[in-house]
Protein backbone atom coordinates (compact mmCIF):
# COMPACT_ATOMS: atom_id res chain seq x y z
CA UNK A 1 0.00 0.00 0.00
CA UNK A 2 1.68 3.67 -0.83
CA UNK A 3 -0.26 7.02 0.52
CA UNK A 4 0.40 10.09 -0.49
CA UNK A 5 -0.09 12.81 2.08
CA UNK A 6 -0.23 16.55 2.58
CA UNK A 7 0.63 18.39 5.42
CA UNK A 8 0.11 22.20 6.00
CA UNK A 9 -0.86 22.84 9.08
CA UNK A 10 1.02 26.03 9.71
CA UNK A 11 4.10 27.29 7.81
CA UNK A 12 5.19 23.96 6.44
CA UNK A 13 3.44 22.84 3.05
CA UNK A 14 4.57 19.13 2.29
CA UNK A 15 3.90 16.23 0.34
CA UNK A 16 5.27 12.84 1.51
CA UNK A 17 4.64 9.55 -0.19
CA UNK A 18 5.14 6.19 1.78
CA UNK A 19 5.00 3.09 1.52
CA UNK A 20 3.11 0.05 3.94
CA UNK A 21 6.34 -0.31 5.65
CA UNK A 22 7.11 2.90 6.25
CA UNK A 23 9.15 3.12 3.74
CA UNK A 24 9.48 7.67 2.64
CA UNK A 25 9.97 7.25 -0.86
CA UNK A 26 9.85 11.14 -1.05
CA UNK A 27 9.56 14.32 0.65
CA UNK A 28 8.73 17.87 -0.50
CA UNK A 29 8.50 20.75 1.71
CA UNK A 30 8.50 24.06 1.61
CA UNK A 31 8.25 26.66 4.15
CA UNK A 32 6.39 30.14 4.25
CA UNK A 33 9.16 32.53 5.71
CA UNK A 34 7.28 36.01 6.50
CA UNK A 35 9.19 38.77 5.49
CA UNK A 36 9.06 40.20 9.08
CA UNK A 37 7.20 39.41 12.18
CA UNK A 38 5.52 36.61 12.65
CA UNK A 39 3.50 33.68 10.15
CA UNK A 40 0.50 35.29 8.78
CA UNK A 41 -2.51 32.78 8.50
CA UNK A 42 -3.52 34.11 4.57
CA UNK A 43 -0.07 34.88 3.46
CA UNK A 44 0.80 31.22 4.60
CA UNK A 45 -1.99 29.88 3.00
CA UNK A 46 -1.67 31.58 -0.08
CA UNK A 47 2.10 30.35 -0.09
CA UNK A 48 0.84 26.95 0.29
CA UNK A 49 -1.34 27.12 -2.67
CA UNK A 50 1.05 28.54 -4.88
CA UNK A 51 3.93 25.46 -4.33
CA UNK A 52 1.52 23.00 -3.69
CA UNK A 53 1.25 21.82 -7.64
CA UNK A 54 5.04 21.58 -7.70
CA UNK A 55 5.16 19.51 -4.62
CA UNK A 56 2.50 17.32 -5.92
CA UNK A 57 4.68 16.33 -8.93
CA UNK A 58 7.96 16.78 -7.20
CA UNK A 59 7.04 13.94 -4.62
CA UNK A 60 5.29 12.18 -7.23
CA UNK A 61 7.78 11.95 -9.80
CA UNK A 62 10.94 11.13 -7.22
CA UNK A 63 9.38 8.20 -5.32
CA UNK A 64 9.10 6.19 -8.45
CA UNK A 65 5.51 5.13 -8.39
CA UNK A 66 2.46 5.43 -10.56
CA UNK A 67 -0.70 7.25 -9.81
CA UNK A 68 -2.57 3.44 -10.33
CA UNK A 69 -0.32 2.11 -7.04
CA UNK A 70 -1.61 5.43 -4.51
CA UNK A 71 -4.70 3.54 -2.74
CA UNK A 72 -5.51 6.89 -0.60
CA UNK A 73 -4.61 10.66 -0.38
CA UNK A 74 -4.46 11.95 3.64
CA UNK A 75 -4.60 15.56 4.42
CA UNK A 76 -3.66 17.23 7.51
CA UNK A 77 -7.69 17.75 8.99
CA UNK A 78 -6.17 19.52 12.12
CA UNK A 79 -5.50 20.97 14.45
CA UNK A 80 -3.72 24.38 12.63
CA UNK A 81 -4.18 27.64 11.16
CA UNK A 82 -7.57 27.39 9.18
CA UNK A 83 -6.49 29.10 6.02
CA UNK A 84 -3.68 26.67 5.84
CA UNK A 85 -5.47 23.61 6.42
CA UNK A 86 -7.87 24.80 3.75
CA UNK A 87 -4.90 24.89 1.05
CA UNK A 88 -3.93 21.35 2.04
CA UNK A 89 -7.22 20.08 1.98
CA UNK A 90 -8.61 21.63 -1.07
CA UNK A 91 -4.94 19.92 -2.61
CA UNK A 92 -5.80 16.72 -0.95
CA UNK A 93 -9.58 16.42 -2.13
CA UNK A 94 -8.65 17.55 -5.96
CA UNK A 95 -6.09 15.07 -5.76
CA UNK A 96 -8.57 12.30 -4.59
CA UNK A 97 -11.59 13.61 -7.25
CA UNK A 98 -9.07 13.57 -10.02
CA UNK A 99 -7.10 10.02 -9.32
CA UNK A 100 -10.24 8.50 -7.84
CA UNK A 101 -8.82 7.67 -4.09
CA UNK A 102 -10.06 7.44 -0.85
CA UNK A 103 -9.47 10.73 1.32
CA UNK A 104 -8.26 10.21 4.87
CA UNK A 105 -8.31 12.43 7.62
CA UNK A 106 -5.58 12.44 9.79
CA UNK A 107 -4.68 14.15 13.55
CA UNK A 108 -1.51 16.37 12.89
CA UNK A 109 -0.27 15.73 16.72
CA UNK A 110 -1.07 11.69 16.19
CA UNK A 111 0.92 11.99 12.96
CA UNK A 112 4.27 13.14 14.70
CA UNK A 113 3.78 10.15 17.24
CA UNK A 114 2.59 8.03 14.87
CA UNK A 115 6.25 8.23 12.53
CA UNK A 116 8.27 8.41 15.64
CA UNK A 117 6.67 4.98 16.65
CA UNK A 118 7.11 3.36 13.89
CA UNK A 119 10.81 4.51 13.04
CA UNK A 120 11.53 3.74 16.70
CA UNK A 121 9.93 0.54 16.72
CA UNK A 122 8.74 1.21 20.27
CA UNK A 123 5.28 0.04 20.66
CA UNK A 124 3.94 2.13 23.00
CA UNK A 125 5.81 5.21 23.23
CA UNK A 126 5.27 8.76 25.25
CA UNK A 127 5.23 11.64 22.83
CA UNK A 128 6.64 14.86 23.85
CA UNK A 129 5.43 16.90 21.17
CA UNK A 130 7.48 20.37 20.92
CA UNK A 131 6.62 21.95 17.85
CA UNK A 132 5.94 25.94 17.08
CA UNK A 133 2.24 26.15 18.16
CA UNK A 134 1.69 22.65 20.03
CA UNK A 135 3.09 21.96 23.31
CA UNK A 136 1.89 18.25 24.37
CA UNK A 137 3.06 15.01 26.19
CA UNK A 138 0.77 12.38 24.46
CA UNK A 139 0.17 8.78 25.12
CA UNK A 140 -2.27 6.16 23.89
CA UNK A 141 -5.30 4.63 26.49
CA UNK A 142 -9.02 2.83 26.14
CA UNK A 143 -8.97 3.87 21.99
CA UNK A 144 -7.33 7.74 21.79
CA UNK A 145 -4.34 9.44 22.04
CA UNK A 146 -4.55 11.15 25.52
CA UNK A 147 -3.08 14.58 25.84
CA UNK A 148 -1.31 13.64 29.78
CA UNK A 149 -0.11 17.92 29.64
CA UNK A 150 0.32 20.53 27.65
CA UNK A 151 0.99 24.26 27.16
CA UNK A 152 -1.56 26.94 28.74
CA UNK A 153 -0.64 29.42 26.76
CA UNK A 154 2.12 29.70 23.78
CA UNK A 155 3.81 26.64 21.83
CA UNK A 156 7.32 26.88 22.61
CA UNK A 157 8.01 27.38 19.33
CA UNK A 158 5.97 30.15 19.16
CA UNK A 159 7.42 31.55 22.35
CA UNK A 160 11.20 30.53 21.28
CA UNK A 161 10.23 32.77 17.71
CA UNK A 162 8.74 35.75 19.60
CA UNK A 163 11.35 35.88 21.51
CA UNK A 164 14.34 35.92 19.12
CA UNK A 165 12.18 38.11 16.80
CA UNK A 166 12.43 40.43 19.73
CA UNK A 167 15.87 40.22 19.93
CA UNK A 168 15.99 41.13 15.80
CA UNK A 169 16.48 37.88 14.57
CA UNK A 170 14.32 36.14 11.51
CA UNK A 171 11.93 33.52 11.20
CA UNK A 172 12.32 30.69 12.55
CA UNK A 173 13.83 32.18 15.61
CA UNK A 174 14.52 28.58 17.57
CA UNK A 175 17.72 27.34 16.17
CA UNK A 176 18.98 31.28 16.04
CA UNK A 177 18.34 30.50 19.82
CA UNK A 178 20.23 27.43 20.15
CA UNK A 179 23.21 29.14 17.94
CA UNK A 180 23.18 32.08 20.48
CA UNK A 181 22.61 29.84 23.47
CA UNK A 182 25.78 27.09 22.32
CA UNK A 183 28.37 30.75 23.23
CA UNK A 184 26.13 31.28 26.53
CA UNK A 185 28.47 31.37 29.80
CA UNK A 186 26.02 33.08 32.48
CA UNK A 187 22.69 31.83 33.53
CA UNK A 188 20.02 33.94 34.88
CA UNK A 189 17.41 32.61 37.44
CA UNK A 190 13.80 32.74 35.13
CA UNK A 191 10.73 31.73 35.69
CA UNK A 192 9.99 28.08 35.29
CA UNK A 193 6.15 27.40 35.00
CA UNK A 194 4.86 24.27 35.37
CA UNK A 195 1.26 23.53 36.71
CA UNK A 196 1.03 19.84 37.57
CA UNK A 197 1.43 18.14 33.99
CA UNK A 198 0.90 21.24 32.18
CA UNK A 199 3.30 24.24 31.39
CA UNK A 200 3.27 28.18 30.43
CA UNK A 201 5.60 30.40 28.66
CA UNK A 202 4.53 33.79 29.05
CA UNK A 203 5.95 34.38 32.23
CA UNK A 204 9.29 33.28 31.12
CA UNK A 205 8.56 35.59 27.84
CA UNK A 206 7.77 38.54 30.37
CA UNK A 207 11.12 37.68 32.01
CA UNK A 208 13.19 37.13 29.24
CA UNK A 209 12.33 40.88 28.34
CA UNK A 210 12.73 42.09 31.39
CA UNK A 211 16.40 41.03 31.67
CA UNK A 212 16.75 42.12 28.04
CA UNK A 213 16.12 45.13 29.09
CA UNK A 214 18.30 44.82 31.84
CA UNK A 215 21.28 44.70 29.30
CA UNK A 216 21.86 40.74 29.53
CA UNK A 217 23.82 39.59 26.75
CA UNK A 218 21.67 37.61 24.03
CA UNK A 219 23.93 34.60 24.14
CA UNK A 220 23.49 34.63 28.21
CA UNK A 221 19.79 34.66 27.42
CA UNK A 222 19.42 32.29 24.72
CA UNK A 223 21.19 29.72 27.32
CA UNK A 224 18.98 30.44 30.52
CA UNK A 225 15.94 30.66 28.20
CA UNK A 226 16.82 27.21 26.72
CA UNK A 227 17.93 25.63 30.04
CA UNK A 228 14.22 26.81 31.93
CA UNK A 229 12.08 25.64 29.24
CA UNK A 230 13.69 22.37 28.41
CA UNK A 231 13.58 21.63 31.72
CA UNK A 232 10.03 22.00 32.11
CA UNK A 233 9.64 19.57 29.12
CA UNK A 234 11.52 16.89 31.14
CA UNK A 235 9.69 17.26 34.01
CA UNK A 236 5.85 16.73 32.14
CA UNK A 237 7.46 14.23 29.81
CA UNK A 238 9.10 12.35 32.89
CA UNK A 239 6.13 12.41 34.86
CA UNK A 240 3.81 11.47 32.47
CA UNK A 241 6.30 8.55 31.71
CA UNK A 242 6.10 7.55 35.37
CA UNK A 243 2.21 7.29 35.84
CA UNK A 244 2.36 5.20 32.97
CA UNK A 245 4.68 3.24 34.00
CA UNK A 246 6.04 3.67 30.43
CA UNK A 247 10.12 3.46 29.46
CA UNK A 248 9.79 4.15 25.63
CA UNK A 249 9.72 7.76 25.01
CA UNK A 250 10.02 9.98 21.19
CA UNK A 251 10.36 13.17 20.43
CA UNK A 252 8.27 15.49 17.85
CA UNK A 253 7.55 18.88 16.41
CA UNK A 254 10.35 21.18 15.21
CA UNK A 255 11.84 22.12 18.83
CA UNK A 256 13.01 18.71 19.37
CA UNK A 257 15.75 19.29 16.37
CA UNK A 258 17.49 21.25 19.20
CA UNK A 259 20.43 19.55 20.46
CA UNK A 260 20.29 21.00 24.22
CA UNK A 261 16.81 19.53 24.19
CA UNK A 262 17.62 15.98 23.08
CA UNK A 263 20.34 16.05 25.55
CA UNK A 264 18.25 16.71 28.00
CA UNK A 265 15.69 14.20 27.40
CA UNK A 266 18.76 11.85 27.51
CA UNK A 267 19.56 12.90 30.88
CA UNK A 268 16.30 12.35 32.26
CA UNK A 269 15.11 9.29 30.87
CA UNK A 270 18.85 7.31 30.97
CA UNK A 271 18.90 6.63 34.84
CA UNK A 272 14.86 5.83 34.92
CA UNK A 273 16.07 2.96 32.12
CA UNK A 274 13.93 4.87 29.69
CA UNK A 275 14.25 4.49 25.81
CA UNK A 276 14.38 7.37 23.68
CA UNK A 277 14.21 8.03 20.02
CA UNK A 278 14.10 11.58 18.41
CA UNK A 279 12.99 11.39 14.17
CA UNK A 280 15.76 12.55 11.78
CA UNK A 281 14.71 16.44 11.62
CA UNK A 282 12.95 16.32 8.24
CA UNK A 283 10.81 13.90 10.04
CA UNK A 284 10.45 15.99 13.22
CA UNK A 285 9.12 18.88 12.01
CA UNK A 286 5.73 19.04 9.61
CA UNK A 287 6.01 17.04 7.08
CA UNK A 288 3.76 15.06 4.63
CA UNK A 289 5.54 12.01 4.97
CA UNK A 290 3.97 11.69 8.64
CA UNK A 291 0.70 12.34 7.18
CA UNK A 292 0.87 9.89 4.51
CA UNK A 293 2.26 6.93 7.35
CA UNK A 294 -0.83 7.98 9.89
CA UNK A 295 -2.94 7.69 6.59
CA UNK A 296 -1.93 4.61 6.18
CA UNK A 297 -3.10 3.33 9.35
CA UNK A 298 -5.74 4.87 9.65
CA UNK A 299 -7.32 3.78 6.24
CA UNK A 300 -6.08 0.37 7.40
CA UNK A 301 -8.33 1.16 10.82
CA UNK A 302 -11.55 1.89 7.97
CA UNK A 303 -10.84 5.66 8.29
CA UNK A 304 -12.27 7.73 5.35
CA UNK A 305 -14.21 10.86 4.19
CA UNK A 306 -16.36 11.39 1.58
CA UNK A 307 -15.36 15.16 -0.11
CA UNK A 308 -18.61 16.90 0.79
CA UNK A 309 -17.54 16.31 4.85
CA UNK A 310 -13.56 16.99 4.67
CA UNK A 311 -14.25 20.31 6.74
CA UNK A 312 -10.47 21.34 8.07
CA UNK A 313 -10.76 21.47 12.21
CA UNK A 314 -8.44 23.94 13.38
CA UNK A 315 -9.33 22.95 17.07
CA UNK A 316 -9.10 19.41 16.40
CA UNK A 317 -8.03 17.84 20.03
CA UNK A 318 -5.86 15.03 19.51
CA UNK A 319 -8.44 12.89 21.94
CA UNK A 320 -11.28 13.71 19.50
CA UNK A 321 -10.09 11.03 17.07
CA UNK A 322 -10.08 7.16 17.22
CA UNK A 323 -7.12 5.56 16.45
CA UNK A 324 -8.53 2.14 15.81
CA UNK A 325 -5.37 0.64 14.48
CA UNK A 326 -3.85 0.79 17.92
CA UNK A 327 -6.25 -2.73 19.06
CA UNK A 328 -6.94 -2.88 22.72
CA UNK A 329 -8.47 -1.04 25.18
CA UNK A 330 -5.78 -0.04 27.32
CA UNK A 331 -2.06 1.50 26.86
CA UNK A 332 -0.58 -1.92 26.01
CA UNK A 333 -2.51 -2.50 22.62
CA UNK A 334 -0.94 -4.53 19.55
CA UNK A 335 0.74 -2.42 16.99
CA UNK A 336 0.35 -3.98 13.29
CA UNK A 337 1.59 -1.66 10.29
CA UNK A 338 -0.84 -3.25 7.61
P1 LIG B 1 7.08 22.67 13.56
O1 LIG B 1 5.96 23.58 13.99
O2 LIG B 1 7.04 21.33 14.22
O3 LIG B 1 7.30 22.56 12.08
O4 LIG B 1 8.43 23.33 14.11
C1 LIG B 1 8.75 24.67 13.88
C2 LIG B 1 9.26 25.28 15.18
O5 LIG B 1 10.46 24.59 15.58
C3 LIG B 1 9.64 26.74 15.06
O6 LIG B 1 9.08 27.41 16.16
C4 LIG B 1 11.16 26.74 15.12
O7 LIG B 1 11.73 27.91 15.71
C5 LIG B 1 11.43 25.53 15.99
N1 LIG B 1 12.76 24.95 15.79
C6 LIG B 1 13.25 24.40 14.67
N2 LIG B 1 14.53 23.99 14.86
C7 LIG B 1 14.83 24.30 16.16
C8 LIG B 1 16.00 24.14 16.97
N3 LIG B 1 17.12 23.60 16.48
N4 LIG B 1 15.95 24.58 18.24
C9 LIG B 1 14.82 25.13 18.75
N5 LIG B 1 13.71 25.32 18.02
C10 LIG B 1 13.70 24.91 16.75
MG1 LIG C 1 3.79 19.88 13.99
Amino acid sequence: MVVLGIESTAHTASVGVVDGSARVRSLATDMYRPAHGGIHPREAANHHAEVFPELVERALVSSGVDVTEIEAIAFSQGPGLGPCLRSGATVARTLAQAWEKPLVPVNHCVAHLEIARVLSGFRDPVLLYASGGNTQVVAFSNGRYRVLGETLDLGIGNFLDKLALSLGATFPGGPILEKWAREGRDVEALPYSVHGMDVSFSGLFTAARAAVARGIRKEDLALSVELTAYAMLCEIAERGLAHLGSRELVLGGGVACNARLRAMVEAMAAPRGIRVYSPPPSLCVDNGAMIAWNGILAHAGGITTEIEDSVVLPRQRTDQVDAPWRAGPSSGGEVSPP
